[in-house]
């Protein structure tokens, strides 16, 4: 489950970003993954609840949004999402070129927002 070993390089980030502000008690952290990122958001919230057990950040709520992938087309350049069900092909809108796309997003997992006290 890497969910798990995410979960810890997070919890060491926020650990550091509070304590650079003084900050003890951890309210709500919200979290950015992108939708190709193999993240399991349910996975992601349990494995944070179990590493902050009797931690000052035990309690806090994690909230996570999904970013939609996007690619650029390598035939005309035109940007866009690809729906779920074409994700094997993924027809341009503008050119109907199906393959070899430059992946733009959807890879990404950051820490948009933390709450703290
Ligand atoms: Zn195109």
């Amino acid at each position: 489950m890497h969910e798990l070993s995410i979960a810890e390089s997070l919890i060491k980030i926020i650990r550091e970003e509070m304590a650079k502000h003084g900050l003890t008690k951890l309210l709500n952290v919200k979290i950015v993954y992108g939708q190709i990122s193999a993240i399991v958001p349910e996975a992601l919230e349990t494995a944070f609840e179990v590493l902050t057990v009797n931690t000052p950040f035990e309690g806090a709520k994690v909230e996570c949004e999904v970013k939609p992938m996007m690619v650029r087309c390598r035939q005309c350049g035109e940007e866009f999402s690809p729906s779920h069900e074409e994700r094997m092909i993924m027809p341009c809108p503008k050119c109907a070129t199906e393959f070899g796309h430059e992946i733009i997003a959807g890879r990404e997992l950051y820490i948009e927002n933390i709450e703290a006290e």
